[in-house]
């Protein structure tokens, strides 16, 4: 089965800090790198690390096609990856400090530019086993849904970040939605409904260092899972990372709690490292992990 992704692809420029720099503050800082990044790039290359086979749908510029030739290197399909010549490619300004706390500002570029046709092309060789998953921050979530559904496809959506607008149209596509704390929060702000309420069959929220809460609205069951404590170094990408490998798990006929317990290793893993896409563990990393 595959794993269409219709999903965001951005350069991280990550900075590291003595501490997040407050407003009016110049703050000098010792190491800067490139790296792959994007929700939806991170997720492709997790779900293509727990072993899926992922079709990665989105768009580029001319500046990114070191992008484009990271995420096949990491095994992910790009053929259904545009190259339009109108903006530069999304990235991410990434503040990191020294407790592993960040603080990220966003140029979204051309994961704005996807064209419905590319993805009415990418998911005319799908199936209804296959799953599509999409997030916020590419456009034409809603299109991809509908036709996703049309399809028999099963919808998985990572809300963030969120948006209240894309959430209400996407919502009654979806078979999956996960959220972290805030946005389940914001969402429940928004909309009046809990996790445990929302007409999606599986919610999972993730709750950071407490692990996550997995809802099932036919059965009206609600459990919860801890994380794995570990040494935090920076935790960009954890959220991405556990997404793509819960899909993944599901993908490969693993229980919802077998995925759950390999996505929270993996998140694990991926806190203890500096950067997010490119040190995605694969599953023999998570084999041979110390805890
Ligand atoms: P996001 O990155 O989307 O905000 P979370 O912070 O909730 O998502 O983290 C997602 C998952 O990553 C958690 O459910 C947990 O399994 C793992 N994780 C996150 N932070 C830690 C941590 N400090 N220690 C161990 N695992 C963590």
């Amino acid at each position: 089965m595959t794993i269409y992704n219709l999903g965001s692809i951005n350069a991280d420029i990550v900075y590291r800090v003595p501490h997040l720099p407050g407003a009016g503050e110049t703050l000098s800082c010792a190491s800067m790198t490139r790296g792959l990044g994007g929700k939806g790039a991170n997720m492709s290359v997790a779900a293509a690390r727990a072993a899926a086979r992922v079709v990665h749908i989105g768009a580029i510029g001319p500046d990114g096609i070191w992008a484009k030739d990271r995420l096949l290197e990491f095994g992910v399909d790009t053929q259904h990856i545009s190259v339009p010549d109108t903006d530069a490619t999304g990235h991410a300004i990434i503040y990191v400090d020294d407790a592993g706390e960040n603080s990220i500002v966003i140029y979204p570029g051309t994961n704005r530019q996807i064209s419905t046709q590319m993805i009415g092309a990418a998911l005319s060789g799908a199936d209804p086993a296959d799953t599509l998953l999409i997030q916020n921050e590419t456009n034409a979530q809603v299109e991809a849904a509908k036709l996703a559904a049309e399809r028999g496809m099963k919808v998985a959506y990572a809300a963030a970040p969120f948006d209240a607008a894309a959430v209400e149209s996407v919502l009654p596509f979806c078979d999956f939605l996960i959220l972290n704390e805030v946005e389940a929060a914001q969402l429940e702000h928004a909309s009046g409904l809990g996790p445990d309420k929302l007409p999606v069959r599986d919610v999972i929220v993730t709750l950071g260092s407490k692990g996550c809460r997995w809802h099932r609205s036919d059965t009206g069951e609600s459990r919860a899972f801890p994380a794995i404590p570990v040494e935090v170094v920076d935790t960009t990408g954890a959220g991405d990372t556990f997404t793509g490998y819960v899909l993944a798990g599901l993908d490969r006929g693993m229980t919802m709690e077998q995925a759950i317990a390999q996505a929270t290793r993996a998140a694990a893993l991926q806190v203890t490292r500096l950067g997010a896409a490119d040190v995605i563990p694969d599953l023999k990393d998570i084999q041979g992990a110390a805890f």
